[in-house]
């Protein structure tokens, strides 16, 4: 199937965020879980700067992609968090941008996109590494992301680095904390990639997954399509 996919531009703000109405999907996780490799990966080129020292991307990354005939929509590469290096500045800095992110503020709490189009639906994956699973940072990150945006996934990484026996309890692991199926995939060998794309075109594409920052009701949630009969039940104690 023919991918196209393009680097757009680098978010500092809100104000510098898509406003033509397309949908979004974006990308959350922590430095260096894999989101620039997975970005390459799925557009099979290298559009995403991938890097061996964590830490450094502040901005979002944001890149225009389609593939076959689906129509075109925002991949978004937010800022990693968890990364020591950067210090509470950092930190505080991806909260900032995420937040103005998925709420669409500006700096003064305000809506910043007046006139412009909002994006029919924004969802998020949450990346993370299989080899980590149940780190409080992501715990934190789901359980905010669960609340704020109303299409979620969790996408475990690096899936090649673990041998099938470790594979097995990790995935279980994972699914019992995110308490959600796990998508297991690898950038390197491309396993789980083309269930990864049916699962962004399935949020991509659903026209109902509005924003509710400020709805005290949950939309519905998109469910895997993968077939969560796989699912394992968590080990027992
Ligand atoms: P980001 O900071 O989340 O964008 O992470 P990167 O994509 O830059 O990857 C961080 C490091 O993990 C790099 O050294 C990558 O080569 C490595 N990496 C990323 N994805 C995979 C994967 O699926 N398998 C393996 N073995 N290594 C990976």
């Amino acid at each position: 199937m023919k991918i196209s996919a393009a680097f757009v531009t680098s978010a500092a703000s809100a104000a510098d965020f898509p406003s033509d109405g397309l949908s979004e999907v974006a990308l959350v996780g922590r430095s260096n879980v894999g989101k620039s490799s997975l970005i390459n990966a799925l557009t099979r080129r290298r559009v995403a700067r991938t890097s061996a020292a964590p830490g450094k991307t502040r901005l979002a990354n944001i890149y225009s992609v389609a593939r076959g005939s689906s129509g075109a929509f925002y991949l978004v590469d937010l800022p990693g968090y968890g990364y020591a290096r950067g210090g509470a500045e950092s930190a505080q800095e991806f909260a900032d941008l995420t937040r103005a992110y998925f709420g669409r503020e500006g700096p003064d709490g305000q809506e910043s996109r007046v006139g412009n189009l909002a994006p029919s639906s924004v969802a998020a994956l949450l990346l993370v590494d299989c080899r980590h699973p149940g780190l409080d940072s992501d715990r934190r990150a789901w359980a905010w992301l669960r609340k704020t945006v109303a299409g979620t996934a969790v996408v475990a990484t690096k899936v090649d680095k673990l041998a099938r026996g470790r594979r097995i309890r990790a995935l279980r692991e994972l699914e019992s904390v995110f308490e959600d199926s796990v998508l297991p995939v690898s950038a390197v060998t491309g396993e789980g990639l083309d269930e990864l794309w049916t699962l962004i075109d399935k949020l991509a594409n659903s026209r109902n997954l509005n924003r509710r920052s400020n709805s005290r009701s949950r939309p519905p949630r998109v469910t895997a399509p993968w077939p969560s009969k796989k699912v394992l039940p968590p080990p027992k104690r």
